[in-house]
């Protein structure tokens, strides 16, 4: 009987331009296609109508409606993921296993475990690179240890980047090299425990406007000029290649922030303890205030500073927050309320359509002042300042917080130059008491 090479799709949702794919075809076996909803992972999801499951499962019918154009049809299975792998295993004649590396602590600790149960059964099981141009072990500093500081990471990674060798992967699915199997409906998403979300999945913009004026338009959250890659790189509706390429077509700093993503993925494999701790070991000794109410009021938006809170009902209603945003309501909460960096993190965990280990934890680390490279702590965001500089006629905040300025929104949660010095005390005790 002929055997099949098995492409296991996780966060690479597409046919074309996929490195396990690409490898798979080199291989004299016929592909088969399969996805795995892991209740490891949905079981943590608080929300039953989460819009990124909802999103996989629109992305995964598009998948099987392509496969069953060429006679094929993807086999989607729903369960633990070793113990579904096995299930697969024996029903078909499976020689190796293609995929993709994906590069939390969670799923490469369930990688290792697949492995040997494939190894077990006499099946290689293989991972490619596909998530990232460069991985964590290749971009090292001269002495061959991983930056923790991003412009020279930067400049090295734009001095090793060949357009050439990282050109998008480029072949041909038909009826000859992919399995001729009986079309099957993929579970519905009731099936699998969740419900339709009725958030919008943001389409990607990457016009020659957004391209060229990224830098000078990129900090107003009033215009939309970011090119909402996030879920679409999370998920891999697009690939990293075809993402890169188009931005050498634009201004460098749009380069720059996909550049950004990597330095924080390399961060979380070279580092793992970031996971859970500071990378600057000395800022596990503040004393948080970890106030519930106040972080109630910031989570719904209730804080009385109108940028804050236009944000964090933004991210609410849509998954979605900008970049300048994130950055202001996140200095909100771990330096005006002192609150824990990792309540802020898990908030954005379970709301951000594009949330990513890496990036959300690397992002937090640097705005609290504890993380590689980050703003120093005594840097403290100015909520008004900000909102006079990157929303000055108020567009953004009027359309999240349609209340601003009459006598229904809040009065201030807290004094900010109060606040200013508090956590300049508390970061400063801490930083001495060492
Ligand atoms: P664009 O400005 O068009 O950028 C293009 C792409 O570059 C992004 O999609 C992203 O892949 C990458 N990128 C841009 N900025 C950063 C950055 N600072 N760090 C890492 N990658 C970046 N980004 C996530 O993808 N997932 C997260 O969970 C996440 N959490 C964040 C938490 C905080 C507190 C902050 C301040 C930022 C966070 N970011 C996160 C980074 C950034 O806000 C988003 O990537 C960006 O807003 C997504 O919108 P866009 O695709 O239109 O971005």
């Amino acid at each position: 009987m002929d055997k099949y090479a098995l492409i296991w799709l996780r966060r690479d949702l597409r046919l074309h331009d996929n490195a396990a794919i690409y490898h798979a075809l080199q291989s004299k076996y016929k592909l088969l296609f399969y996805f795995n909803f892991d209740t490891e992972i949905l079981d943590q999801l608080e929300n039953r109508n989460d819009a990124r499951v909802n999103f996989i499962h629109t992305e995964l019918q598009k998948i099987n409606q392509q496969l069953s154009q060429l006679g094929s049809s993807l086999i989607v299975k729903h369960g633990l993921a070793q113990e579904c792998l096995l299930q697969v295993i024996n029903e078909y004649p499976i020689a190796k296993i293609y995929t993709n590396k994906d590069y939390e602590p969670f799923a490469t600790s369930r990688d290792i475990n697949c492995k040997d149960i494939c190894e077990s059964q006499q099946i290689e099981f293989q991972l490619f690179k596909d998530q990232v141009i460069f991985e964590e072990n290749e971009i090292l500093k001269k002495d061959g240890k991983p930056y923790t500081v991003y412009t020279p990471y930067m400049k090295k990674w734009r001095s090793e980047f060949n357009s050439k060798d990282h050109l998008p992967y480029s072949y041909e699915l038909n009826s000859s090299n992919i399995t001729q199997v009986e079309y099957q409906e993929i579970p519905s998403l009731s099936e699998i425990g969740f419900a339709e979300s009725s958030i919008e999945i943001p389409t990607i913009n990457l016009s020659e406007n957004m391209l060229n004026n990224y830098d000078a338009r990129r900090n107003f959250p009033a215009l939309k000029a970011t090119s909402n890659l996030g879920i679409h790189l999370r998920f891999g509706t697009i690939s990293v290649r075809q993402a890169v390429q188009e931005a050498l077509k634009g201004d460098d700093q749009f380069l720059n922030e996909l550049i950004w993503r990597e330095f924080f993925m390399q961060i979380l494999v070279n580092f793992p303890k970031v996971e859970s701790e500071c990378f600057k070991p000395a800022y596990n000794n503040i004393q948080w205030l970890n106030n519930e109410e106040e972080f109630e009021l910031w989570s719904n938006g209730e804080t009385g500073f109108p940028i804050v809170d236009a944000g964090m009902r933004e991210l609410k209603a849509t998954g979605n927050m900008h970049n300048r945003v994130r950055m202001i309501v996140a200095s909100f909460l771990v330096k005006d309320l002192l609150i824990d960096w990792r309540w802020g993190e898990a908030y954005f965990a379970n709301h951000l359509l594009d949330y990513d280990q890496a990036a959300n934890n690397g992002n937090w680390q640097w705005v609290a002042g504890c993380g590689c490279d980050a703003a120093p702590y005594f840097r403290v965001f100015n909520p008004i300042e900000q909102q006079k500089k990157f929303d000055p006629d108020f567009t953004y905040i009027k359309k999240w917080v349609p209340e601003f300025g009459t006598d229904a929104y809040p009065k201030p949660m807290i004094d900010h130059k109060f606040a200013r010095i508090r956590v300049l005390e508390t970061f400063k005790k801490a930083l001495d008491a060492l």
